[in-house]
């Protein structure tokens, strides 16, 4: 790991705890983000709020993944939801697509508004161990800097406004490891 940022989703726990600056950027952005999607959709946004305090806790460190995994699939269980019996929305593993996908987003969306904020222009894509060298992540997004501009408006189009579009993008897919990080001289 590159001091405080992880070089893929699984160092994220180690570098949130590391780094206090960025865990409580995760955190703020955890509270207050839109995550559209039919999952955690219902009419007063319990469902949204329990969700937010599952991450929050897997934020600092009191969770870990595994357990993020077994509360999300009890407390948001599909029989309370709008859309109980719908296999398409709660397809196998769905909680675990869910945290992962919204656990990456933040961590990402937190470091890549940091470095904006801070008037850093690119950024880095470390190659992650854990994805294929057929994903197009890895083909198109791993071993390289990117503006980081054009990463951050696209993960918020994508993961606060729901518009989905088939730009390469970070999270790439729910199962994606790839993350960002500040470019050092050696990329
Ligand atoms: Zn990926």
């Amino acid at each position: 790991m590159s001091n405080q940022y992880a070089e893929n989703f699984f160092e994220v726990p180690t570098a949130l705890a590391a780094n206090d600056n960025l865990r409580h950027t995760v955190i703020k952005l955890i509270e207050s983000e839109p995550m559209p999607g039919k999952v955690l959709e219902d009419d007063n946004e319990n469902r949204l709020q329990i969700f937010r305090n599952i991450l929050t806790e897997l934020a600092n460190g009191k969770i870990c993944l595994a357990t993020a995994y077994q509360w999300t699939e009890v407390e948001l269980s599909m029989h309370t939801s709008l859309y109980r019996f719908n296999f398409q929305v709660f397809s196998d593993r769905w909680a675990e697509r869910l945290v992962r996908t919204q656990f990456s987003r933040f961590y990402n969306q937190a470091v890549l508004k940091q470095l904006l904020e801070a008037g850093v222009e690119n950024c880095f894509v470390p190659h992650s161990d854990a994805e294929k060298l057929s994903s197009t992540c890895t083909q198109q997004l791993a071993g390289r800097q990117h503006p980081v501009a054009a990463l951050y408006t696209r993960l918020i189009d994508s993961y606060s406004k729901g518009k989905w579009s088939r730009e390469t993008k970070i999270p790439n897919h729910p199962y994606c490891t790839d993350v960002v990080r500040p470019a050092s001289e050696s990329d």
